[in-house]
């Protein structure tokens, strides 16, 4: 064939299906597809972002230094440890391509987050998946699939699209079990959704260990998804090594100021966090109450609930009543759960007329 051939590993790539933003008809209606945060952004980063167009011809600060520096008096973590991207997506990227290629291979349990998958074959490295435990991730099943061709085990934590959580006890017991050689990428993209008690202890041990690397991001709680703003925290020789291959500049000065604003607005996020907490329980405990009618809530700890419909209505027909009352949300065949719908925490009214709306629906 007298064309440029991609590479195998490239064709091998299931393209990645984002949230829906419109409905089939157009008729307006509540995005809950996508994960993104309810409350908008926080009034002080809109503020910074409208005033940097005064910047526009300019590029931004190759190093981030003003963002690295917030991060780092917010988190604790030292701005040199510090790497970026355009979202956390790109820092998924950048770890994959800096640690693994060609006859490597990259572990993730089933219902990982998608993005693993592409940034394993991206590079031309195999995906290896290790089976669940009831949609949650199985410590030992991950162990179980190391070789000595493992070189990064990906695991977000809580996990999207199940919202289940890995204890700070097993991720320990997951982190002292790999060999050195294994980069362990936590992603943390929902972490400030988790409860006040909660933690993971990611952050910990990138501070303290050679081989462990946190993501994180200002797409969720910080209201920030359009402005492409993520960040992972290592050892400065992970972290060295991921600077070689990153694009000179990530995201825009106004996204960089936004991001250092959002950080700054402690009431926003906690107001976020709260009634993420109050009406995800509400919902889980809506959901539980139709039990009868095959509907259940697999146990989430971030911004979304995965709803498994596992009777007489399936998920495909639920999803598209959803949609004609109203509510796009996220059906997930492609992610190998047809009997899933992914639904985020939105609005107290949003919520309950998505809880409405399953009643009509499943005569429940
Ligand atoms: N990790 C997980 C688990 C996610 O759900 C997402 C968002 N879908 C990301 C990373 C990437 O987010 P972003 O690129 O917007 O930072």
């Amino acid at each position: 064939m007298n064309a440029p051939v991609p590479k195998p590993w490239v064709m091998a790539i299931a393209p990645y299906v984002p949230g829906r933003a419109t409905t089939d008809s157009g008729k307006p209606a509540a995005k809950l597809s996508s994960n993104e945060n309810p409350f908008g952004t926080p009034q002080a980063a809109r503020d910074a972002y409208a005033a940097a167009a005064t910047e526009l011809e300019r590029y931004p600060d190759a190093g981030a230094v003003a963002l690295r520096e917030a991060l780092g008096s917010h988190y604790g973590v030292e701005p040199e440890r510090i790497v970026y991207g355009t979202g956390s997506d790109e820092v998924l990227h950048l770890a994959a391509g800096a640690f693994a290629g060609v006859g490597d291979e990259i572990i993730y349990v089933r219902y990982g987050f998608a993005v693993y998958d592409i940034a394993a074959r991206r590079v031309g490295a195999t995906p290896v998946v290790a089976p669940d435990r009831d949609y949650a991730t199985d410590v030992d099943a991950i162990l179980a699939c190391v070789t000595d061709k493992t070189r990064i085990v990906f695991l977000a934590n809580p996990n999207n699209p199940t919202g289940t959580y890995t204890a700070r006890e097993e991720i320990a017991r997951l982190h002292a079990a790999l060999p050195k050689t294994v980069l362990l990428v936590l992603d943390q993209a929902y972490t400030e959704y988790l409860d006040p008690e909660d933690d993971d202890g990611g952050l910990e041990l990138a501070r303290t260990q050679p081989n462990v690397l946190v993501t994180r991001t200002f797409s969720k709680i910080f209201g920030l998804a359009s402005e492409r703003v993520g960040w992972g925290y290592a050892h400065p020789d992970i972290i060295a090594a991921m600077h070689r291959i990153r694009a000179p500049f990530a995201f825009s000065i106004g996204a960089g100021r936004a991001a250092i604003a959002a950080l700054g607005d402690k009431d926003f996020v906690e107001h976020s966090r709260a009634h993420n907490a109050k009406w995800r329980a509400w919902f889980a405990d809506e959901i539980a109450s139709m039990g009868n009618k095959g509907v259940r809530a697999v146990p989430s700890k971030a911004n979304f609930q995965l709803v498994l419909f596992e009777g007489a209505v399936n998920a495909e027909a639920a999803y598209k009543h959803l949609m004609e009352d109203g509510y796009i949300v996220r059906w997930l065949p492609g992610q190998g759960l047809p009997h899933g719908l992914r639904i985020t925490i939105g609005t107290e009214e949003e919520i309950k007329g998505v809880a409405a709306s399953l009643r009509r629906l499943l005569g429940a």
